[in-house]
């Protein structure tokens, strides 16, 4: 039988974001505008309560101009999880300053906490953790060391829309965070990213950074960037919000019914307290991980991803930041993970499909 694969990831946007999109054509104002400011007030109200949030047009773009409304820059070190995208470490490096890459916990692939006091020198200003696959990092641990070491925390939430630890939603935690809006994330405006921030002059630099240093035009403050979100961006973005939260509850459930069936393979466990958000469900295979995944799509036309194979520390691009170190939980998770649809298109039919398929092939290897 001539299965139809089953996607890893499927964005969900159609006629609600095309008739919002539409009204922003017809009314002619495309660039940075009302539609946005509107898209931040209700980003914020709804995932960061307590916060500002300033649309940018993506997640690294949002993590770079956190970092540069900071004040990091060159001689600075910035501690970050190798074990994630290298959007993390890329926006450090783009600042000038250091990215010292710390290990993870690994049951819930985020940095953990001994490997960040580890990685503190003089040089130190600032812990980014990644709430990795939607699930929130070790934030009471983290928060504490920074506490400790008089350091900033700059939360990296690309993956994390509404996690939340101990009823503390991620984005709220630290200096500032940073969103992505990529259409694989759990909402997306088509590229685009949030910074959120408590610190109003975190916020103003911020908006200022994404719009070439001005706040009133042509009397420049800072040199900046354009990184701004358009309105036609911003109209996708705010139909999405409305849906984010049953999306994730789908998510959720589609997560507990995987937990509950599969056999064979290490599901992805959730720290007392957290409430994990299942950007990605990501499970882990001991043996012949790329043979696991390689059955599961040719031959049960189950989609799955790896995220990601190869540490960040271990990167042509970034290598040299970390000459002859040892992550010895990154390196295992980077050779075992696999993640899994979990996405809220799935129908109980895939549901059932992946569950068999997983049980099969992990069966058939042990
Ligand atoms: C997607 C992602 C980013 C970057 O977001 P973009 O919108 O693609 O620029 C940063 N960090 C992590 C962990 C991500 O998954």
């Amino acid at each position: 039988m001539d299965l139809p694969m089953i996607p890893a990831a499927k964005p969900i946007v159609g006629e609600e974001e095309a008739n919002a999109v539409h009204s922003v054509i017809m009314s002619g104002m495309l660039a940075q505008g009302a539609e946005v400011k509107s898209f931040e007030d209700e980003f914020a109200a709804q995932l960061t309560p307590g916060t500002e949030a300033i649309a940018v047009n993506s997640g690294t773009s949002a993590l770079h101009l956190g970092l540069l409304a900071a004040g990091i820059g060159a001689g600075d070190e910035v501690i970050v999880p190798s074990f994630t995208f290298a959007a993390t470490g890329n926006s450090v490096a783009l600042t000038g300053a250091t990215p010292v890459f710390a290990d993870i916990e690994p049951d819930y692939f985020c940095l953990d906490p001994e490997s960040i006091r580890a990685s503190i020198t003089p040089n130190t200003k600032g812990i980014m953790p990644v709430h990795l696959y939607g699930h929130p990092a070790n934030m009471d641990e983290i928060m504490a060391i920074a506490e400790e070491h008089g350091l900033m925390v700059f939360e990296d939430t690309a993956q994390a829309h509404g996690a939340a630890l101990h009823g503390k939603n991620v984005g709220t935690f630290g200096t500032f965070a940073g969103f992505s809006l990529y259409p694989t994330k759990n909402m997306t405006s088509g590229e685009g990213g949030m910074v959120t921030t408590s610190d109003a002059e975190v916020a103003r630099r911020v908006r200022l950074l994404r719009n070439q240093g001005m706040e009133i035009q042509y009397q420049n403050e800072l040199v900046g960037l354009n990184n701004r979100m358009t309105n036609i961006h911003a109209a996708i973005g705010r139909v999405q919000l409305t849906k984010v939260g049953g999306w994730t509850t789908t998510r959720q459930e589609n997560a507990a019914f995987l937990n509950a069936n599969l056999e064979g393979v290490v599901v992805p466990p959730v720290a007392d307290g957290a409430v994990h958000v299942y950007h990605q469900y990501t499970i882990r295979v001991a043996e012949d991980r790329d043979g696991f995944a390689d059955a599961l799509r040719n031959e049960y036309k189950v989609g799955c991803g790896v995220y990601y194979p190869i540490p960040n520390h271990r990167l042509p691009s970034l290598e040299h930041y970390a000459p002859g170190l040892e992550l010895p939980k990154t390196e295992e998770a980077a050779q075992q993970v696999i993640s899994l649809p979990v996405h809220p298109s799935l129908t109980q039919s895939d549901l059932d499909r992946i569950v068999e398929a997983v049980n099969a092939v992990a069966k058939a290897g042990a």
